[in-house]
């Protein structure tokens, strides 16, 4: 061939293989910016791009956190680490809480040695676990995500989100870790209450609502900011219930629970995804290039940046046992498809990185796809031309507006599991003994991740919120207080409660009318919230023991971030309340349930065992309930909850009439149409969520016994109707069959609604 002839075809793979680099789309000037700076980078600063420190690292001192006053920014560590190292990104905090100003002042600082020392002028990208409110003085706490799961209103998801993102970013930073979409099967785990509960379905609304809320379709929009999907996947499984532990998850059932909110969240748009710390299945996810390339990238399309958690890449070898060593580590991680590593501590891994790739072990394309999605990140910020947004430009951080909608979301969060006799609401003269450990902790209605990674400085910086005991006061001079058991301030363990002064509160008892008895948990999150026993602790129960037997009526509020177990005393209680995590206004919000300011509406986002050894979610199999009976030895046991997931009370009561379905057989390619009428029967406004769910009667799978498909959540008058209708389709009757691929089968479904009931047929059979 002719030698000019084979450079033209030699030139025309070049370019074919350069704008199938950009994605094919050359014409998008943004991509032409990010391939100009990649031909002007170094392999280190490529590398450096994909390096994430914590800010302790360019702080002054030495040492974890370092919580105390003053704390500074090191401008020879900062200038060391982005122009030396090229460090491309720093997350989280360190000293103590500070205001949007001086947020403003950290930020400005870093990106100014970005851009004006650096060689590329590359700014950096700042992350945060802003996850139910910013990490700043006076900043607005939404209730946390098991919360927000309970309200089961997608609206108010999506709003909290907006606005956690707008004052994230009155604060400078344009990168949230959040939202959390690990399935919470299991409730021993520590983490549970971090995302939107048990069901599949519901995190995946939920999930999407956020991702929509913090990006707002337009990250360049200085009222948004880039979502983080965590953690990818199988983290809210581990066998043992420690956090951080092995999962085994079939994959079958990794990709029919686990894998759909994520799948939801990455179509609508979210822009990265933060990784599992655990293994499944005995691959540490970190080193899974079938989870993080063949299925995150390849099977559901995400094309954003992949983040390491904390310290990850480096358990490969400490906590994991498949590498050897770091660089080993380093080299697993990134061919498993890691973009960017929050080491956090130094900048080893960067060192690695670069051998790896002098040796040929990694090519320096692999390095150049991670680079291009993380500087296409920090394009889509408009970090490049607005590196720092202004605490000034907003105005409505921490305002009345924002505190106004948090307290309507705890309002839509509180669950009234019992009320006997309708003992509540109460009358606001009625006098009221209120108790327990929770009663008077803004820590714990918040729970971890606020203010601080634990939380452990709330009762400081939510000084001027209500507690329980507060919000009542407020509202009413009949109010009478003794703990009865606490948590010791400055005890680094956050389970520990130490009784004091039960006698106290039990002679108080005799004066009053009710007793408000506040238990659950203290703050916590990760590992230090790991559990021996799920059941709620003995102290808590001496006390609720000792309030039961003063024969006043006891009204149990619980404030907890797992359902902790109270089958010994439920049987005692007139009434039990839910409050989950509810955030800042959460006592506020109480008080307006209490005295009937507000009507209830919260649902459970997940199933409240009656026992230890019955965790299992609302969708268990048939075969989880188990008999057996020979004439001589019974013993049936049937999986009991203390409440269902998807219960509520309220003070109203609502008629479930009328399920109709549009046709009793459909074809695969037909969709039904469920409609139903509801009225509310009672004697006040309120609000219900309308549940639809499906099950499958037979199937080569074995069946869950119901899984929920659709629900709306609507307000109702005294006395009005509404009939509410969903379609379904095949996708709605799918599974994952025993070849991991999605099916429907042929034969009987059942449709549930309320305590509604109707079959229909499904005529054929597919492979989705
Ligand atoms: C947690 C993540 C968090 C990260 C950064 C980790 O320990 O598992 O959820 O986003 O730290 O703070």
């Amino acid at each position: 061939m002719h030698k000019l002839k084979i450079t033209a075809i030699f030139l025309f793979i070049l370019i074919g293989i350069g704008l199938y680099s950009v994605k094919g789309d050359s014409s998008n000037p943004e991509n032409e910016k990010i391939e100009k700076l990649l031909r002007q980078m170094t392999l280190e600063e490529k590398v450096g791009q994909m390096t994430q420190v914590t800010l302790e690292v360019v702080s002054k001192g030495e040492g974890p956190f370092r919580m105390d006053k003053p704390w500074a920014l090191d401008h020879d560590k900062l200038k060391d680490v982005l122009i030396n190292y090229h460090v491309g990104s720093i997350l989280n905090t360190a000293g103590e809480v500070r205001t949007p100003k001086e947020w403003y002042e950290v930020i400005k600082t870093i990106q100014d040695v970005a851009i004006n020392d650096t060689r590329l002028k590359i700014p950096v990208l700042y992350g945060i676990d802003a996850i139910h409110g910013m990490y700043s003085a006076e900043a607005t706490m939404f209730p946390q995500e098991i919360s927000m799961a309970a309200t089961w209103n997608p609206e108010l998801v999506k709003k909290s989100s907006e606005i956690i993102a707008y004052e994230t970013r009155a604060c400078g930073i344009p990168w949230t870790f959040n939202p959390t979409l690990d399935l919470g099967i299991d409730p021993r785990w520590p983490r549970m209450w971090e995302a939107y509960g048990e069901d599949p379905y519901l995190q995946s609304i939920m999930g999407t609502e956020s991702v929509k809320g913090y990006e707002g379709g337009a990250i360049d929009n200085p009222n948004h900011v880039a979502s983080c999907l965590k953690h990818y996947i199988g983290y809210g499984a581990p066998r043992s219930g420690k956090d951080r532990t092995p999962a085994w998850i079939p994959e079958t059932f990794l990709r029919e629970y686990f894998l759909p909110p994520f799948e939801a969240a990455v179509q609508a748009g979210a822009k990265s995804v933060m990784v599992n710390s655990g293994e499944v299945n005995g691959v540490p996810v970190h080193a899974s290039k079938k989870l993080l390339t063949d299925i995150l990238r390849g099977e559901l399309g995400f094309e954003g940046v992949i983040v390491t958690d904390w310290f990850d890449i480096n358990n490969l070898v400490e906590r994991h046992h498949i590498a050897a060593n770091k660089k080993e580590a380093v080299k697993k991680a990134i061919l498993a498809g890691i973009d960017m590593s929050m080491v956090p501590y130094d900048v080893e891994f960067s060192k690695h990185l670069v051998e790896l790739v002098k040796e040929g072990q990694i090519s320096e394309e692999r390095i150049d796809a991670s680079v291009r999605r993380i500087l296409k990140l920090k394009f889509e910020l408009n970090l490049f031309e607005n590196p720092y947004t202004d605490y000034k430009n907003y105005p409505e951080y921490g305002g009345e507006k924002h505190h106004q909608i948090a307290r309507q979301s705890a309002h839509e969060v509180i669950t009234l599991l019992k009320n006997e006799d309708n003992i509540l609401p109460l009358k606001e003269d009625a006098k009221i003994l209120v108790t327990g450990p929770n009663a008077n902790s803004m820590r714990a209605l918040n729970g971890g991740w606020t203010y601080t990674w634990q939380g452990e400085k709330t009762n400081k910086f939510a000084a001027d919120h209500n507690t329980i005991v507060e919000a009542l006061k407020a509202q009413s001079t009949n109010i009478f207080f003794e703990e009865g058991v606490r948590y010791p301030e400055g005890n680094n363990d956050y389970k520990v409660d130490e009784v004091v002064n039960i006698d106290k509160a039990v002679k108080l008892a005799k004066n009053v009318d009710y007793i408000l008895l506040c238990l659950g948990e203290n703050s916590y999150t990760e590992k230090p919230g790991d559990l021996d026993d799920l059941t709620l602790s003995a102290n808590q129960l001496k006390l609720a023991e000792a309030m039961i037997s003063t024969k006043k009526p006891v009204i149990l509020v619980l404030n907890e971030g797992r359902p902790r177990v109270i089958s010994s005393i439920e049987d005692q209680l007139k009434a039990v309340i839910q409050l989950y995590l509810p955030g800042n206004e959460g006592g506020n919000a109480l008080a307006d349930i209490l005295y009937g300011k507000v009507n209830p509406s919260g649902k459970l986002p997940y199933t409240y065992p009656r026992f230890v050894n019955d965790l299992l979610p609302y969708y268990h199999k048939f075969s989880s309930s188990t008999a057996h009976n020979d004439g001589n030895i019974n013993n049936n046991h049937e999986v009991k909850a203390q409440y269902e997931f998807g219960f509520g009370l309220s003070y109203t009561t609502f008629k479930y009439e009328d399920l109709k379905l549009s046709k009793s057989e459909i074809s695969t390619d037909d969709e039904l149409e469920v409609s139903i009428k509801v009225t509310n029967t009672g004697q006040r406004e309120g609000k219900e969520v309308v549940q639809l769910y499906t099950t499958d009667v037979v199937a080569s799978i074995s069946p869950s016994v119901k899984r929920l498909r659709r629900f709306e959540k609507i307000n109702l008058k005294a006395g009005e109707s509404k009939m509410v209708s969903f379609k379904l389709n095949k996708n709605d009757l799918s599974f994952i069959g025993e070849d991991n691929q999605s099916v429907v089968e042929a034969g009987e479904f059942i449709i549930t609604c309320g305590s509604l009931q109707k079959k229909f047929h499904l005529l054929d059979s597919k492979n989705l």
